[in-house]
């Protein structure tokens, strides 16, 4: 079960335990920015953080990673910490990188008086521009040179709140010739007078993901700070700060993986928000999306999102993943524990007309105990009524049978599943020409939905009594996008947006227990697939994930 870090961190603590860097001691921490929703790459990456912790007996704390006021609220911080939870994962403590806005402060003027910070109060585009690029020297900023005493004065006043957003920044003063541009002189603060959900109005100046990351790590006895690759190039930065600084304790050391991605979707919070925004999906939670609000509202059961992750493994490369391979997860766990249930999405009424009826000329009714989970004998039966007029399928029946079409039609004999064979006789249709009816003959000796004789039927088929029927509504999904990997073509995912992903049934015929379900629970619709009863809506239920891979091609 413990196997979430693969093997590259787990060498590398490993080696860190063997020579005694950490004494033994090992923490980590998932430092998510609340300015989203989690989605399923932040699911990797919390995974890989508690997993790792878990592994070596050690502590992970959630460090909310909020130093931009003006991207981040509340709701996104509460959100994220109930996501966290119903991943199954608790944090040992839960802090902010704001908490430790004050010391950070207080080492950005020990690095000004040591001489290693430097106000700049060049435009953005002029420090963006002298940054150079790639083979392509940096030109330093005319204030660097600046005195420490004119920096510091300059510095409280920046804190004091006496410039105007943008009017300066900080600066680490590193080198302007590295091949590294991120260590071309890093901006430690920026100027933003926003009120920030922590700190209220109490400090006009921010520190960058830079300055704040490794120092919080310090801070807080991060041993191992588990990162993506995109933060590879800043390991010297992290390093140059922390190598700078009078540590309470060890140095952090911070090793980066590969991001997961993941076919037919996206796993960026600036594009997941826009689609949000946009109102091309219901929300943060719409089941469509890959947040872990959209995933549970669509009825993937969290043990199915850890187990991908953990499978999956950890690497420096990185890959696409097939959805497939998540929604394969989900089938298994499923299979496991989804009750089953007969469902009918697109009715057609099926008439028995040798069915008996009592003294008062009303149909009889026969009740069958059905099993309601062969793979977990616990679960128990449930009974199901069975009468004269039934809904089927409207797919299980063919007026002219295709070649290889083995359901109903005229004239052939199929089961009911559980219940009897019938056979079609003839259908009833209005003016356009549509079947509207389909009439049959039941044979009482198959009770049970075996023939004494021997005789073989080619298909069974899921039913719904007419009479004791429950309405119920269906939400079918398709991709989200239409191609593996969104934005390949033209560097927008979203223009390969799906605009049929998603398909609404709303006269959909349930037998009555369905109302018995659960918000949240999740059944199998015999022969159809899983699905999730919604949160809020009862008796609207998604489709979570088919009985087999339909889109292998
Ligand atoms: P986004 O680009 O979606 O905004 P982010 O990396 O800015 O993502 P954060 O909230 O900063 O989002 O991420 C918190 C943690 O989750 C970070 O350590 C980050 O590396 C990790 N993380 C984010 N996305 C992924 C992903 N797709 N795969 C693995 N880890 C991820
Ligand atoms: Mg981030
Ligand atoms: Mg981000």
């Amino acid at each position: 079960d413990n196997i979430a870090a693969s093997d590259f961190i787990a060498d590398a603590i490993t080696k860190d335990n063997e020579v005694g860097t950490y004494a033994q001691r090992v923490q980590t921490r998932f430092p998510p920015e609340p300015n989203g929703y989690l989605h399923i790459g932040h699911a990797k990456a919390i995974t890989v953080d508690f997993g790792t912790a878990e592994e070596f007996g050690g502590l992970c704390n959630v460090r909310l990673d909020d130093t931009n006021p003006v991207a981040e609220n509340p709701e996104y911080v509460e959100s994220i910490l109930a996501d966290i939870a119903w991943l199954g994962y608790q944090p040992h403590t839960v802090v902010h990188a704001s908490d430790y806005f004050e010391q950070l402060y207080q080492w950005a003027e020990y690095l000004v008086e040591q001489g290693l910070a430097y106000v700049d109060d060049q435009d953005t585009e002029t420090i963006s521009a002298q940054r150079g690029g790639f083979g392509k020297p940096g030109i330093e900023s005319p204030c660097r040179d600046r005195t420490v005493e004119e920096n510091l004065d300059l510095l409280h006043r920046m804190r004091a709140g006496e410039f105007d957003d943008g009017a300066c920044v900080l600066r680490a003063k590193i080198d302007m010739q590295s091949d590294n541009m991120v260590m071309r002189d890093p901006v430690m603060y920026r100027i933003r007078h926003a009120t920030h959900h922590q700190t209220g109005n109490d400090w006009p100046i921010f520190p960058t993901y830079d300055w704040a990351h490794g120092q919080s790590d310090a801070i807080e006895g991060v041993t191992h700070s588990l990162c993506t690759l995109e933060f590879d190039s800043h390991r010297p930065l992290y390093n140059w700060f922390l190598e700078h600084l009078p540590l309470p304790g060890d140095q952090p050391r911070q090793i980066e993986f590969a991001r997961l991605e993941l076919t037919y979707t996206v796993t960026s919070k600036r594009r997941l928000a826009k689609l949000v925004a946009d109102g091309v999906v219901s929300g943060w939670d719409d089941p469509r999306m890959p947040t872990l609000r959209g995933l549970r509202r669509r009825g993937y059961p969290a043990a199915a999102v850890r187990d991908f992750c953990r499978d999956i493994g950890t690497t420096r490369t990185n890959s696409r993943h097939n959805i497939e391979e998540l929604e394969s997860f989900v089938r298994r766990e499923l299979n496991k524990t989804a009750q089953r249930r007969m469902v009918v999405t697109r009715p057609l009424r099926l008439v028995i007309d040798n069915w008996p009826t009592d003294e008062h000329g009303a149909p009889e009714v026969d009740w069958f105990d059905v099993t309601n989970n062969p793979e977990n004998p616990a679960d128990g039966t449930r009974r199901v009524p069975f009468s004269g007029e039934l809904f089927i399928e409207r797919d299980d029946f063919a007026e002219v049978p295709p070649p290889k079409f083995f359901r109903l039609s005229i004239g052939r004999e199929v089961r009911l599943r559980g219940a009897y064979f019938v056979t079609a006789t003839s259908v009833v249709t209005n003016e356009a020409g549509e079947v509207t009816e389909v009439h049959a003959t039941y044979d009482p000796a198959t009770r049970g939905g075996d023939a004494p004789d021997g005789r073989k039927v080619k298909s069974t088929m899921h039913w719904v009594s007419a009479a004791h029927a429950v309405d119920v509504k269906v939400a079918l999904y398709n991709r989200l996008f239409t191609t593996p990997a969104p934005g390949e073509r033209t560097g927008e995912p979203l223009d390969d947006l799906n605009p049929d992903s998603v398909e609404l049934l709303t006269d959909a015929k349930g037998e009555g227990v369905i109302n018995e379900v659960e918000p949240g629970q999740v059944v199998q619709f015999e022969r159809l697939g899983y699905f999730c009863a919604d949160l809020d809506e009862p008796r609207l239920f998604h489709r979570t994930v088919g009985l087999r891979d339909e889109w292998a091609a």
